[in-house]
């Protein structure tokens, strides 16, 4: 009994402001007793973050660009000096360059296909073997995914592909960290008004089909991600690992909306 995340430490990357999906999660585990280190990439998201990180009682804070291995090296011994091991990991990373998050997928150039696998998939893969080392009682990860991993969506094209890689490596991860109580899963979030998400072509018509087409018909909030992060974080959601959870209003259920619908 207490609260959930007592006693447990963990690594949060991917604030840039308090719109991030990933302050969504970091206020959820704060809430239930987590205490928190946090990474940003670059000066200028630094000085967005400092506050937040204060404000929810954290002491670490270091900068990280996970296309940088010795950034991410840094990282991982500061963490190691400072607490030795380490519970959770919230990854809520992602990239592509703004000019190919619209127009034809068969048009993405190498550089950035080959660019936002490695900062959208393979960071995941990267940030989980080096935790995973630092998890010895066991633990768990968490990262974000888009349904526009498994069907077409306009505009999102390679960030789509880069996705449906990293929902595989989620599974691939759970396995190979199974035998060692380390879970991995990834929530699969419904379009919410990011930096991240408004990079992405006709953002805001793709975020009101989602909330008129969605079971629920609402639009997702911080809050809402929150609350599954806390949820596959915690001791909650002991025995799930690999999944894919939605937080998208019960959009990806629907095969097709009610005719009336149509006139919204
Ligand atoms: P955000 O812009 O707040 O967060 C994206 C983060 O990625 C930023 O903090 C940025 O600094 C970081 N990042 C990018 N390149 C990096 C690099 N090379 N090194 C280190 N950090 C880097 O937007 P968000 O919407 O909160 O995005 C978080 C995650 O959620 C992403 O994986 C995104 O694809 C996913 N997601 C977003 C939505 C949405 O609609 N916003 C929906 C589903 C999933």
């Amino acid at each position: 009994s207490g609260p959930l995340m007592k006693g447990r430490r963990g690594l949060v990357m991917g604030v840039a402001n308090d719109h991030s999906i990933a302050w969504g999660i970091a206020q959820a585990l704060a809430l239930h007793g987590a205490e928190m280190a946090f990474t940003y990439q670059g000066d200028a998201f630094g000085r967005r973050v400092k506050p937040l990180a204060e404000s929810v009682g954290s002491k670490i804070l270091l900068p990280c660009d996970v296309t940088d291995s010795q950034s991410l090296d840094s990282v991982f011994r500061t963490l190691k000096e400072e607490w030795g091991t380490l519970d959770f990991v919230v990854h809520a990373i992602a990239y592509s360059d703004k000019s190919e998050l619209k127009g034809r997928y068969a048009d993405t150039t190498r550089e950035n296909f080959l660019r936002s696998m490695d900062i959208s998939c393979f960071s995941f893969t990267d940030v989980a073997r080096r935790a995973a080392e630092m998890m010895p009682n066991g633990g768990a990860m968490v990262t974000l995914t888009y349904e526009g991993a498994q069907r077409v969506m306009p505009n999102y094209n390679v960030m789509g592909v880069a996705k449906a890689a990293l929902e595989a490596s989620v599974r691939y991860l759970a396995a190979d960290f199974g035998r060692d109580g380390i879970r991995v899963n990834a929530i699969s979030a419904g379009p919410m008004r990011t930096l991240a998400g408004s990079a992405i072509g006709d953002a805001r018509f793709v975020h009101k089909w989602n909330k008129t087409h969605s079971a629920l018909k609402e639009t997702i909030e911080l809050e809402h991600v929150g609350g599954a992060g806390l949820y596959l974080l915690s001791d909650l959601s002991a025995r799930v690992t690999g999944e894919i959870h939605y937080v998208d209003g019960g959009y990806n259920i629907i095969g097709l909306p009610r005719a009336e619908e149509m006139t919204n």
